[in-house]
């Protein structure tokens, strides 16, 4: 096995030897525990035949990782400071191509068409924290070729994604994954296992992008439109909610004689419903409505 770049003391000396800083803002908190490393890619189900997308590949431990178990690795990077380092990292690997650019501005659908004739792809990472739930978002809105996304986050976000009515994780993000994925979580991480150390506990979770939407509804944007202002007040009953988003044009009466339809009490609150329900909600108020 080639030298691990993810050890501590390989992670420090590449760092030292290139006069790298670490960039707060690109959220860059790089993995020197090399079990957790394999442990990402074996939980991904990474195999030969597979093309794999790494968002931020930082000095590439991850990267090495996975081209070691995959056909070809795609790394997008937005850091051009990292762009040398990686060149020299990964230099022995003729299976990666690293791109330096920013990824909610990258063309993907381009890089699947070209890398994998348009087949779907894998997506593995090491998010950067602070732009998580956008590039999850990008990735599963779009409808873009793509199998599964295993990815490190915040262990409160991947929480967030898999959590189920009336949990206090439960929000628009969980309907959101849920809607398009089957989201599993497949391990707890701590900061000791980072450098530099992060203040959070990390996760690593896995969406296995379903072929249909979970719910079908009349209208998608109406959905989500629900969904964003039932949990945007949380303390707010359903009802007030739809109420003071205004745009529905609908009367009080009229909302609770939708909710009431539904068997729901007139007093629940969004955090109550399932995605089913809220497919329900929307096409009970699209009918209203056109
Ligand atoms: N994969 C490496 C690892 O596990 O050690 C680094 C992970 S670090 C948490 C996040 C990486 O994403 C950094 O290298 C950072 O520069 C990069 N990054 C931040 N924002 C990005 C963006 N918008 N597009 C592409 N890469 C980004």
């Amino acid at each position: 096995m080639t030298e691990r770049i993810s050890t501590p003391s390989k992670t420090k000396q590449i760092i030292e030897e290139n006069g790298f800083f670490f960039k707060k803002n690109f959220g860059q908190n790089f993995l020197i525990d090399s079990n957790i490393l394999e442990n990402i890619a074996h939980c991904a189900g990474i195999t030969k035949e597979d093309c794999v997308l790494e968002i931020g590949p930082g000095i590439g431990s991850l990267t090495q990782v996975l081209a070691e178990t995959a056909r070809e690795v795609v790394a997008v990077e937005i850091d051009s400071s990292l762009i040398p380092i990686l060149n020299q990292t990964l230099n022995g690997y003729d299976n990666i191509e690293i791109l330096n650019q920013d990824i909610l501005k990258a063309d993907i659908d381009a890089i699947i068409e070209e890398k994998n004739s348009g087949k779907p792809i894998k997506v593995v990472a090491n998010l950067p924290y602070y732009i998580t739930t956008p590039i999850i978002m990008d990735l599963l809105e779009k409808e873009r070729h793509i199998d599964t996304i295993t990815v490190m986050v915040q262990k409160e976000v991947a929480e967030r994604m898999q959590a189920s009515p009336k949990e206090k994780e439960y929000g628009a993000l969980s309907i959101a994954v849920q809607y398009y994925c089957d989201a599993h979580l497949d391990m707890i991480v701590q900061p000791s296992c980072f450098m530099p150390r992060p203040k959070v506990a990390s996760a690593v979770i896995t969406l296995q992008v379903l072929p249909e939407r979970k719910v079908k509804t009349k209208d998608e944007a109406l959905f989500f439109h629900l969904v964003k202002s039932a949990f945007g007040q949380r303390r707010k009953t359903l009802l007030n909610c739809l109420f003071n988003l205004g745009k529905l044009n609908l009367s009080k009466e009229e909302l609770t004689s939708i909710i009431v339809s539904l068997g729901w009490d007139e007093r629940i609150r969004g955090e109550a419903l399932g995605i089913e329900e809220f497919a329900a909600l929307t096409d009970v108020i699209y009918q209203k409505l056109y």
